[in-house]
């Protein structure tokens, strides 16, 4: 039977749960996990044919974690962070993959989720108190609750460029990459974009085509990742400090990654201490160059010694001047756009079959069947394409799902100036609805492991307690998101990020709204506000008991 006792029977035609799970990525196959443990009914549907989602779409040469996979793991399971071996610092895409099946395999969750299934439609029914969720297969199954845990970097941007359709080589998109081998080998390829997909992706490129041209908008600043194998001593180093580290990691990191916090900012320091420690992290390498200082997102002049670091060691490893000057960034400031890591970017410009092209200055007019033209005229002759455009980032792919809430409002329609959430979480007239890592948390600016686990934790008791008190349904007040969606904007303007064109703010779409979309307030801040809001009562919230909906509904 059912956890949680239905109002109205299911329509005959309709399957029926307790809660719809749209995504089996990281955040689906955990939730699915915490669900099960506590006695719900719970569906996933996953449009891939495999669980694992951002590891299961982008499979480009060179995919791999940039958060280090001891961190990039899930730690809800002690067994499991102390059996799985990773191979390596940063774990490559095929390696993160199996992890993903391993634990759905290890966890018994296959016969929850069914594949090549996208949730198309969701429609909440007022008198019944259920969502009814329309699948591609024309199926509908009703819930009481729908979880989106359709990621935030899961719609592959096809950029809007004339010709392209037309063009007759072969055409890659990083986020949506073939399940079968591609090899560039003796042919011209092109690459067009230059964030952290085709930073991955251009120096293995380059080693097998005959020659690559990059297509660079905006240049990108990349950090060295320093990838090696991890052996065994050092696995057990880490694992032996886990509870110290997932705990750092959840409560007191503002990223979720455990390091050293800085005790003083940039310009605390003298020039050539500054350096030697901007060095010593170049050295050690990764994602934690950005937490030497403590104010390089908040001092645009603190900023610019890290910035100026990196243009100096852009200028040291690329030979030609030109080229060195184009990959370096100067029109934001550092970290305001996803940090890169990369192995062997910059050295990459100085073989002889890479060219880097300026697209911002000799913008792409069109592409040819064979080439393409540049605006001055110029036509790069090209065998295979690859877009490394990225992706409608956070809300992407919560939009392209017909989501109608109370009084038939749509989602889109709420968000059409930005996403309005209360802490990310629900939306307000949508009950019973809840997002993983959604606009207005922390999300993409963490380790998106800790992220995930955090919110599917908090729901997954949110629902516990609503079944325990008889609740049946719960949704966001209108007046705790507005004050929420506010001090999301505050605080994202006392920082440097609202400056750069990043995904972050939706400038990579044209005509999105430019919104700062994540919550810079730190995981550890946001997690204990997200636990004070459970505590006191799920303040901010409006949670009914089935008597109140009837009586409402008979009004
Ligand atoms: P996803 O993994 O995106 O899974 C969502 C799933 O939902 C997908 O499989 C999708 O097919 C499915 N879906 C979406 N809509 C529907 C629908 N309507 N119907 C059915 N199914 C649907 N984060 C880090 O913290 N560290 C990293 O090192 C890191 N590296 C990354 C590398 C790449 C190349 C990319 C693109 C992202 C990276 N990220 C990283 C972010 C990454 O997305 C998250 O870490 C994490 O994998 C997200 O898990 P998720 O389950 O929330 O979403
Ligand atoms: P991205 O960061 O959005 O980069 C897209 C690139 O394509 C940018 O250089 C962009 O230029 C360019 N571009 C987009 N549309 C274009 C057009 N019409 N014409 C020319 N150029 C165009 O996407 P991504 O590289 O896929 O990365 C997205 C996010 O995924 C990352 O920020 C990161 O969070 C995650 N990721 C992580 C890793 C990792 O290291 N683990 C790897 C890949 C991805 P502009 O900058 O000028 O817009």
């Amino acid at each position: 039977m059912s956890a949680v006792q239905p109002i109205d029977a299911p329509t005959p035609a309709a399957a029926s749960c307790d809660v719809v799970i749209v995504g089996a990525g990281f955040a689906g196959l955990y939730m699915l996990h915490r669900l099960r443990g506590l006695g719900f009914t719970a569906r996933v549907y996953e449009q891939g044919d495999g669980v694992g989602g951002t590891w299961y779409w982008n499979r480009y040469p060179g995919a791999r974690c940039d958060v280090e996979s001891m961190q990039y793991s899930y730690s809800f399971s002690e067994d499991l962070q102390q059996e799985w071996d990773w191979s390596e610092r940063y774990a490559a895409q095929p390696e993160i993959l199996r992890y993903a099946n391993h634990v759905a395999n290890r966890f018994g969750l296959r016969s929850d989720i069914q594949f090549k299934t996208r949730v198309d439609r969701a429609v909440f029914d007022e008198a019944a108190d259920r969502w009814s969720v329309t699948l591609s297969d024309g199926q509908m199954v009703r819930a009481q609750f729908v979880v989106l845990a359709t990621g935030c970097l899961s719609n592959a941007r096809m950029p809007d460029i004339k010709g392209l359709a037309g063009f007759k080589g072969a055409v890659y998109h990083t986020g949506k990459w073939p399940h079968h081998d591609v090899d560039f080998a003796g042919r011209r390829v092109g690459v067009i974009g230059t964030g952290s997909s085709a930073i991955q992706s251009i120096p293995i490129i380059a080693e097998q085509a005959t020659h690559l041209t990059v297509f660079q908008r905006t240049p990108n600043y990349s950090i060295p990742a320093r990838n090696a194998p991890l052996t065994d001593d050092e696995r057990d180093a880490f694992r032996a400090r886990y509870p110290e580290v997932r705990r750092f990691a959840r409560e007191v990191a503002r990223n979720g990654i455990y390091t050293e916090l800085p005790d003083r900012g940039a310009l605390d320091d003298a020039e050539s201490d500054r350096r030697a420690k901007y060095e010593a992290r170049w050295q050690r390498g990764g994602l934690t160059f950005m937490s030497v200082y403590n104010n390089l997102a908040l001092d645009m002049a603190a900023n610019d010694t890290a910035a100026g670091f990196v243009r100096e060691k852009i200028t040291e490893i690329v030979k030609d001047p030109g080229t060195a000057r184009l990959l370096q960034p100067d029109t934001y400031p550092i970290g305001t756009k996803r940090i890169c890591i990369d192995t062997d970017y910059f050295a990459t410009f100085n073989r002889p079959n890479v060219t880097l092209v300026d697209i911002k200055a000799n913008p792409i007019e069109d592409i040819l069947p064979d080439a393409v033209r540049l605006a001055d005229g110029t036509k790069v002759a090209l065998d295979a394409l690859v877009l490394a455009t990225g992706f409608d980032a956070m809300t992407g792919s919560v939009a392209r799902i017909d989501i109608r809430g109370r009084n038939g409002q749509t989602l889109n329609h709420k968000w059409a100036e930005g996403p309005k959430t209360y802490l990310g979480l629900m939306s307000a007239g949508f009950p019973n609805l809840f997002l993983i890592t959604g606009p207005g948390s922390p999300s993409v600016l963490s380790n998106m492991m800790v992220s995930i686990e955090q919110h599917v934790d908090w729901i997954a008791d949110c629902l516990g307690v609503m079944r325990d008190r008889g609740l049946v349904t719960m949704e966001a007040k209108r007046d705790a998101e507005e004050t929420w969606v506010a001090h999301v904007n505050e605080v994202a303007k006392g920082t440097l990020y609202p400056q750069a064109n990043s995904w972050y703010m939706g400038a990579n779409i044209p005509g999105k709204p430019r919104v700062f979309m994540p919550y810079i307030g730190g995981v550890g801040v946001y997690r204990q506000i997200c636990n004070d809001v459970a505590a006191r009562g799920y303040e901010g919230f409006l949670m009914a008991p089935a008597e109140v909906v009837r009586k409402a509904a008979a009004v």
